[in-house]
């Protein structure tokens, strides 16, 4: 391609709000046929809610949602924030809402929070997080948690002084536009794989909703970039597509990465191209003009 062309192609991504950061990055494009996409906030729409809570102990479930929002309070993450907002649902004092006071906090990245509070040891999180605190997970709750993770939910337990009193179900659905994006890579012989933090279960059953065979759950930032490496290794030029601060790595280490333009500021950074209006479908409208910019149009 000229120079004219490739200033015309990223011309007309402009317009179209896919912000090409240079003549690399959409010649890059058209060579893409392995692409890694992030689970959470970019197929899906990342506004997760609670769904449903299974208690254990005989308990009021306003008392259990002041507690595990207590705790949560803290936390920045989206699941921390589906907690605090549903638990509102508890009590009538509106604006001036105060939770009780929570010390201790600590935040364990990609697997909870711990935090005392009214003299009880809680702790919100997922199965690892219970093993590594030495908390025994009962069976009915392994069994409330295969279901949630069957209907492509995440459960997430809460335990209270040592003990799992609860099991909440956080739903995530799919953006609307994802199955058909993931047929149609497929029908430009583009590969579409999924990694995420989420545990194994309900990443299989959101793989399966959306038509990806290959899947890596619990991983950590790091394993995000380890995957698009052995990828790259293996004969793929790699797109990843993502929009989370623990996807910055594997977007630095694509080919290609694409942010999702809702994403967070260091993802957008860390990408060769921004996709601005957050549609799942740009991704092929980026591929389509670079393929369309360097005449490689199969
Ligand atoms: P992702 O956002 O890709 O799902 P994370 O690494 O942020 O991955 O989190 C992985 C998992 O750790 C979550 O699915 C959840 O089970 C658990 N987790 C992380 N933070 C929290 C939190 N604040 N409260 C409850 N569970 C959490
Ligand atoms: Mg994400």
């Amino acid at each position: 391609a000229t120079p004219t062309a490739v200033m015309v192609g990223t011309g007309v991504g402009a317009s179209q709000g896919i912000l090409i950061k240079g003549g690399q990055a959409l010649e890059s494009a058209h060579k893409v046929n392995c692409i890694v996409f992030d689970k959470t906030g970019t197929l899906t729409i990342g506004k997760p809610v609670v769904v449903n809570t299974r208690l254990l102990k005989n308990m009021v479930l306003r008392d259990f949602y002041e507690l595990a929002a207590a705790a949560e309070a803290n936390s920045e993450h989206p699941l921390a924030k589906a907690i605090v907002e549903y638990a509102k649902k508890f009590r009538e004092d509106g604006e001036n809402l105060v939770w009780p006071e929570a010390r201790d906090f600590d935040s364990i990245t990609g697997h909870g929070v711990k935090a005392v509070v009214r003299n009880k040891e809680i702790i919100v999180g997922n199965k690892s997080l219970m093993l590594d605190q030495k908390i025994t997970i009962p069976v009915d709750a392994e069994e409330i948690l295969a279901e949630t993770e069957g209907l492509a939910q995440t459960g997430i337990l809460v335990a209270m002084d040592g003990e799992v009193v609860g099991v909440l179900a956080i739903s995530d659905p799919l953006k609307p536009s994802a199955h058909e994006v993931i047929s149609i890579l497929k029908s430009m012989n583009v590969e579409s794989i999924m990694v995420t933090g989420d545990n194994w279960g309900t990443a299989n059953s959101i793989a399966k909703e959306v038509g990806i065979d290959t899947v890596i759950a619990e991983a950590k930032p790091e394993h995000k970039a380890k995957k698009v490496k052995e990828l790259q290794a293996s004969g793929c030029t790699v797109a990843m597509v993502g929009d989370g601060i623990n996807d910055s790595p594997a977007l630095v280490a694509a080919d290609v990465g694409m942010a999702i333009g809702a994403g967070t500021d260091i993802a957008i950074e860390a990408a060769d191209i921004v996709l601005m209006k957050s549609n799942l479908e740009d991704v092929i409208t980026a591929i389509d003009l670079s393929r369309k910019t360097f005449s490689r149009i199969r």
